[in-house]
């Protein structure tokens, strides 16, 4: 067997089987670029779900990280500490909001989006007791805790995991007569993705957004966009929801926000809204630590200037335009997405998602398949146009067959 096979039966021998990797190894990594243990490299164009949006090893980000490691990396929020202070003011100022409650992982702040809305209902709002209904996007993904997937409409994520926590509403994505139709008294939240990633990438239609916006407002409901995916820069603005000019109640965020270092995700939203906390009824041990302050801080410094955002406006109207070409001709569907972040579907004939992405493997060049025969491309916003042009050179070659 060779190394990679060896470490593959190895890991399969020892791990729960809840994912399913592409064959390779990676051993080290830099930019945009992985090495396996054999010494192969390739082009990472999935950038850890956007974890990885300033590429890997990022000199800033690492830097900023092995500074604090040797000051100190974790007090628990039962002391103060000197990063928190500054991560929270300046993540605040990024996101034009004025308060910020920080998680590690995804599925926690989105957890935290859920509490922090039914209790705003309960006590601000005034939603009788154990009554208040969430409203939540059909075919979204916000994680994978027993709440979380109550929600989800995909049975993988579901099947065998209830008895599901109720309160949720599940309409179709995109329109707006149900999400209206849905609403009553005890609505306290709609918890969307502004882009919706893991279902492929779908960009809801114009003049969705402002109309969940103004919908919500009317009926004095919050507003909840979870940016984990689409947020801090990945598809050309700091927001997704910036393309519509649309500016919600709350920002679920995390991993970009980590910079690929550690787990970092936060809810950031008003003082009226965070405010209905009070001390002992939410938290964290590791959330908000000193280690993710400070690479956090970081992150926020880099996505101040814009000019990563600005980055993937460009070299995403690029990949835009170069896949738009393969439309049509009967290997590509279609191609959906914002920014440098695209969801293609590829003609069922041509193989599975799966398939397409093991014969991009062998070419040099990492992607995820999602539902079906979708792949989604999602490089690290540092890449060069010549590893992007490289890597969608490959990906016509795959499709020509
Ligand atoms: C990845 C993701 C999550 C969950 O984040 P984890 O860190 O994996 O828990 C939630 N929402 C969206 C939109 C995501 O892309």
């Amino acid at each position: 067997m060779s190394i990679t096979e060896t470490a593959i039966a190895s890991a399969e021998a020892h791990s729960a089987h809840n994912y399913h990797p592409l064959p390779v190894v990676v051993a080290t990594a830099d930019g945009a670029w992985m090495t396996d243990v054999e010494g192969r490299r390739y082009l990472d164009m999935l950038a850890g779900y956007s974890a990885l949006n300033f590429g890997h090893g990022n000199r800033r980000l690492i830097d900023a990280a092995k500074a604090q490691l040797e000051r100190v990396t974790l007090t628990s929020r039962a002391f103060h500490h000197d990063r928190f202070a500054d991560f929270c003011t300046q993540l605040a100022a990024l996101c034009g909001m004025e308060s910020v409650l920080p998680m590690n992982t995804g599925a926690e702040a989105v957890e935290t989006a859920v509490k922090t809305a039914r209790k705003w209902g309960y006590r601000v709002k005034g939603v009788p007791d154990g009554m208040a209904k969430i409203i939540v996007a059909a075919n979204n993904f916000h994680g994978r805790t027993t709440t979380i997937i109550s929600f989800s409409t995909d049975p993988e994520a579901r099947e065998d995991f209830g008895p599901y926590t109720p309160g949720f509403e599940i309409v179709p994505y995109g329109d707006l007569t149900a999400l209206r139709e849905a609403m009553t008294e005890n609505t306290v939240a709609v918890l969307m993705e502004p882009i919706q990633g893991e279902a492929g990438v779908l960009v809801p239609p114009p003049g969705y957004l402002p109309g969940v916006r103004a919908l919500t407002r009317e009926r004095n409901v919050l507003f909840i966009a979870d940016e984990i995916q689409s947020g801090l820069g990945r598809t050309g603005r700091t927001f997704a929801c910036e393309h519509e000019g649309v500016v919600p109640d709350m920002y679920v965020l995390g991993k970009a926000l980590g910079g690929g270092v550690v787990p970092v995700s936060a809810v950031v939203s008003s003082q009226k809204v965070l405010g209905v906390f009070r001390p002992g009824e939410h938290g964290s041990t590791f959330g908000g630590n000193p280690l993710a302050c400070a690479v956090a801080l970081e992150v926020i410094a880099m996505l101040r200037t814009g000019e990563f955002q600005q980055r993937a406006a460009e070299l995403g109207e690029h990949l835009h335009q170069e896949l738009g070409l393969l439309v049509g001709g009967g290997a590509v569907e279609e191609v959906r997405g914002r920014g440098l972040w695209a969801g293609v579907d590829i003609a069922p004939a041509l193989g599975t998602g799966r398939e397409i992405s093991e014969k991009l493997m062998d070419r040099g060049v990492l992607v995820k398949d999602t539902h079906g025969s979708t792949i989604r491309i999602a490089p690290p916003l540092v890449i060069s146009k010549e590893d992007l042009d490289w890597g969608l050179e490959q990906i016509r070659a795959v499709l020509r067959g």
